[in-house]
């Protein structure tokens, strides 16, 4: 399945772990080129450019903070000078930054979540536009931008997480503008919105806490890296999905049905 992501460029934004890192992985797999990024790089990174190779896919490392403009440019340019260009851009670098109440929200707190959940997709995808464009004029196939959103874009996010519930939620809303204007270009925007996911985004909750969320979910469980790597993968596939853009896919155990 999926077979046409063998050699497809793909480049993964926040993926040193968590969800991220399964869809790398998960691409790795198919054949993919695959590039990864955080803002450093991970300890073992050697051995795990050695691993994905060994699944069939090259990968590249790409440090960046994301939620400045300039790097948002420089891991585009540093894929393209690798890859030779890129067919499939995942934004998924993002996060609360924090927890912090209306109350205490300042102009420095309010950029920070909005610069890393939705200036960052943004302009990731402004510097990858001309190359998803040629991508597809040269491929026949459509090139795949995914964004990743959030169950938080419609429940509002939880204690301390409005800003970053409406961030996701600009995501939602922003693809039905890029699908307007650029479906011409040969280029498909969807979203990836994960309901609650085992990663270190959690890592503020007790063992209490998490057993109460599950209890919350009608899957009774909270949902692992892996349940969401081949919503990427069928995004990024011409074959799977070449007639699919617009859309918000929710993975969520049954969390939320919009
Ligand atoms: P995670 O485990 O916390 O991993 C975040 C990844 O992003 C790490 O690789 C981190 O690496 C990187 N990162 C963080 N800040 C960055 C920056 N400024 N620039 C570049 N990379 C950065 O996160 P996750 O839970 O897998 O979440 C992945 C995506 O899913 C996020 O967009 C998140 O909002 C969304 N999401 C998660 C959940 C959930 O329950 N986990 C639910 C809904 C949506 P470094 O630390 O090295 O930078």
């Amino acid at each position: 399945m999926f077979s046409d992501l063998k050699g497809r460029r793909v480049l993964v934004t926040g993926s040193t772990q968590g969800i991220g890192w399964a869809a790398v992985q998960a691409f790795a797999r198919c054949g993919a080129q695959v590039g990864f990024n955080g803002r450093s790089a991970p300890a073992d990174l050697g051995q795990r450019l050695q691993a994905l190779q060994a699944d069939g896919g090259q990968a590249m490392f790409l440090p960046g903070d994301l939620s400045r403009t300039e790097d948002c440019q420089r891991i585009v340019q540093a894929f393209v000078e690798r890859f030779g260009g890129i067919d499939v851009l995942v934004n998924n670098a993002g996060g609360l930054v924090a927890r912090v109440p209306l109350a205490e929200i300042d102009d420095g707190f309010f950029d920070a979540v909005h610069h890393l959940n939705a200036r960052s997709a943004l302009m990731t995808t402004r510097f990858a536009l001309p190359h998803l464009k040629a991508s597809a004029q040269a491929s026949g196939q459509t090139a795949s931008v995914i964004l990743v959103g959030s169950v938080a874009a419609y429940t509002g996010g939880g204690p301390g997480a409005g800003l970053y519930g409406a961030a996701k939620a600009w995501l939602h809303n922003i693809q039905k503008n890029w699908v307007g204007f650029h479906t011409a270009d040969g280029i498909r925007f969807n979203t990836v919105s994960p309901g609650t996911f085992d990663t270190a985004f959690h890592a503020d909750k007790s063992a209490e806490v998490k057993a109460a969320i599950s209890r919350g979910i009608p899957m009774g469980r909270f949902g692992q890296p892996e349940d969401a790597a081949p919503a990427f993968l069928f995004f990024a596939s011409h074959a799977a999905s070449g007639y699919i853009t617009g859309q918000v896919l929710d993975i969520n155990g049954g969390q939320y049905m919009p």
